[in-house]
């Protein structure tokens, strides 16, 4: 796509082609309010000072997965901060701007991988509220973010699915449907749907609160998630179970736990957001909980971000800030505790795959490969292009199954060729996009969450419950 240049600008030559130059504020005449007509309204935009940091370098490009996929510049970071900044300018918000825009997958790879520090995921944050409060999709989309939205948030209601989802696994219609390969063709939205949905086993019923084993070193809160409580329950589980091994009085209170809003968040949902954001506090607030532990990797990304999600809510601004300061990543809490349970061996190789919302959004990459390192037996293997996101991104593979099927096979191809037993990774999303994907691929390999590899050393189980 060729980008108008502006008067006056100096082109710039960069891994990913010729673009206009950046500048400061006045150069690039953004204006403090975004003017009438444009992409944006008054409520957040995204911030001229944020899109002058790019220096459009390119750095970012190779990392971008749907740069890599389509080799479009407006699919790359740097296309898309064009466009918010030709949105400032008076742009209006065109359909081909927001595709643009839902094409990203928010996987945070370019924040990583930029040298200026450009604030993508801020960028990227405010342009989506602005393109749900001001864009009409058409009605096929409406209504199925609706039908998501109506879903996915409330773990009361994906888990009365548990029950027809279980009859339809045992029944072998799964296998029948496969071997048919109509679906996909048919409603490739509900093949997806269906490839996605992981073999369920029972559901594990938490307590409200797990006591600590030997003497206690801190009182934690845990987050159960939507996805993570009604298709992973085990994960919580063992979750509850390290954590209590490892001297922590874990406070989980399931009843009064809902959706902590990360799913509406990364989808511009930010009043809808912010309810469930209240709720999560309010369920919290006299715990008197000193960390607040999360097992999933998008999940914590959002608590982390409490303070900037109701910084214009006067009631909750402060209390957010400081609630957001105490949540963890599981791995982080057990690396910054320190280990006191025995670690017995798990003879296995185990591949690590770094959930984008852990290791971009996070930071969070040592942390879990220590824990693993440490568990006598167990051997590490690095997948080659970490740093590209499997096709998951929340329910960015339910709305675009096509290229989250061509990312989900470029990730099994990686990480198939590892090796390795068992696949290791922190994320429900990314547990059953890459399930899915190695099953596409006729591999073999398991898949666990952190936690349950380090529940089942701590409880000397043989390594065969994770293979
Ligand atoms: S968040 Fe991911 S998909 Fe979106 S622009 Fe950045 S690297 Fe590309
Ligand atoms: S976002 Fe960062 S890495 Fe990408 S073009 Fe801009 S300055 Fe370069």
């Amino acid at each position: 796509m060729t980008i108008p240049q502006q008067p006056g600008e100096r082109p710039v030559t960069s891994p990913g082609g010729t673009f206009p130059a950046t500048g400061p504020r006045d150069v690039l005449g953004l204006a403090a309010q975004p003017p009438d007509g444009g992409a944006f309204d008054a409520h957040h935009p995204p911030a001229a000072e944020l899109i002058s940091d790019c220096v459009h370098c390119g750095f970012c490009l190779p990392t971008c997965p749907t740069y890599v996929l389509w080799g479009e510049e407006m699919d790359s970071p740097r296309g898309r901060i064009y466009l918010m900044k030709e949105g400032l300018e008076g742009e209006p918000l065109s359909d081909s701007m927001v595709t643009h825009f839902d094409r990203c997958l928010g996987c945070m790879s370019c924040v990583t991988a930029c040298p200026s520090g450009v604030r993508y995921d801020r960028l990227i944050e405010d342009t989506r509220q602005q393109v749900e409060r001001r864009h009409r999709r058409g009605p096929r989309e409406r209504a199925l973010r609706a039908a998501i939205f109506a879903l996915f948030p409330y773990p009361r209601r994906l888990r009365l699915l548990r029950g027809p989802l279980r009859a339809y696994q045992a029944s072998g219609l799964r296998r029948l449907v496969a071997r048919t390969g109509l679906l996909p063709r048919l409603a490739p939205t509900l093949a997806a749907l269906e490839s996605l949905a992981p073999r369920l086993g029972s559901p594990a019923r938490l307590p409200a609160r797990m006591p600590a084993v030997g003497p206690r070193r801190a009182v934690v809160g845990m987050l159960t998630g939507c996805v993570q409580s009604a298709f992973f329950p085990e994960v919580n589980a063992a979750t509850a179970r390290v954590l209590a091994a490892e001297g922590c009085d874990v406070v989980i209170l399931p009843d009064r736990q809902g959706c902590c809003g990360a799913l509406s968040v990364h989808n511009g949902r930010e009043e809808e957001a912010r309810r469930f954001a209240r709720r999560t506090l309010d369920a919290f607030a006299a715990a008197g909980v000193d960390f607040f532990v999360v097992n999933a990797a998008g999940c914590g990304s959002t608590l982390k971000e409490y303070g900037d999600l109701l910084r214009d809510d006067a009631r909750y601004a402060a209390l957010a800030a400081d609630f957001a300061g105490k949540v963890r990543d599981l791995s982080e809490l057990l690396d910054e505790l320190g280990p006191v349970a025995t670690r017995h061996p798990l003879p296995v190789t185990v591949a690590y795959h770094d959930a984008c919302h852990l290791a971009h959004a996070q930071g969070v990459r040592a942390q879990p490969r220590r824990l693993l390192r440490d568990i006598p037996g167990l051997e590490l293997r690095e997948i080659a292009d970490p740093e590209i996101c499997c096709g998951s991104a929340g329910i960015w593979n339910v709305l675009h199954p096509g290229p989250a099927a061509e990312l989900g096979d470029r990730k099994a191809r990686t990480v198939l060729a590892t090796g390795a037993r068992l696949l290791v990774t922190a994320n429900p999303g990314c547990l059953m996009q890459v399930a899915a994907s190695v099953t596409r691929a006729g591999g073999d390999i398991a898949l666990a969450h952190t936690a349950q590899v380090l529940d089942a050393s701590l409880r000397a189980r043989p390594v065969e419950e994770l293979l």
